[in-house]
């Protein structure tokens, strides 16, 4: 199958960070009883990363990765598939301790050291590829030796969540209440009013819901007043 035709390329990206949007491959979390705290991910619907081209096929999507640099990397990983598959790991691992990271936010409660220690090893192997180089009379941070490694999309996530965590307001970060949703994103609508992770899905099966609430409800009332 081409990266482009892959379910993880295309979904859609409301998280308003990339690291939420990275977070959110998944079709869904089943708020079980457990899943209430901090230390589990929930039961997972629907997950978009089944294989390391997926994980390319987001990271294309995502705009992490260009199109010859997304098919660069599929051709390197038909060579170097044991590595390909070790990275596909430590993507999901990543991606749930952040779930997990955001969700211990959201419920006030303290994130699992496990969990920090997952997102500073990636962050770790994300600062040992930065450099400052000179371009066109400025300086410039950028990725050194990006070009066959097959992790670098790691690097970025990594990154983006350090910055998310550490720079952004984390009271702004939502949960969607949508039914099996779970997805996050940060609110950063100027009357910090959103609440649905999408308003084409989530938001309109809300809307559905409560006008059909709404007609159940006036149906006794007008059968009442024929009756009298
Ligand atoms: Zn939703």
């Amino acid at each position: 199958m081409k990266l482009a035709e892959r379910p993880a390329a295309q979904m859609k990206l409301v998280g308003g960070r990339v690291c939420l949007d990275f977070v959110n491959t998944v079709g869904g979390r089943e708020p079980s009883e457990s899943a209430k705290l901090a230390a589990t991910s929930g039961q997972i619907r629907a997950d978009k990363l089944a294989d390391y081209d997926d994980l390319l096929a987001w990271s294309w999507h995502a705009g992490l990765l260009r199109e010859p640099s997304a098919q660069n990397l599929a051709r390197e990983a038909v060579r170097r598939q044991p590595e390909a598959a070790a990275i596909w790991r430590r993507a999901v691992a990543l991606r749930e301790a952040l779930y997990r990271l955001c969700r211990a936010q959201l419920h006030h409660l303290s994130p699992l050291s496990a969990d920090l220690e997952t997102l500073n090893q990636e962050l770790n192997v994300a600062h040992g590829r930065v450099r400052v180089n000179s371009a066109a009379g400025h300086f410039v941070w950028e990725w050194t030796d990006s070009k066959n490694a097959l992790d670098q999309m790691l690097w970025r996530i990594a990154d983006a969540a350090a910055e998310m965590l550490t720079a952004d307001d984390l009271t702004r970060l939502r949960e969607c209440p949508g039914e099996s949703c779970g997805w996050l994103f940060l609110d950063v609508s100027k009357n910090n009013r959103r609440q649905w992770c999408d308003m084409q899905t989530c938001g309109n099966v809300a809307k559905v819901r409560r006008f059909r609430a709404r007609s159940a409800s006036a149906k006794p009332a007008a059968a009442r007043r024929q009756r009298r």
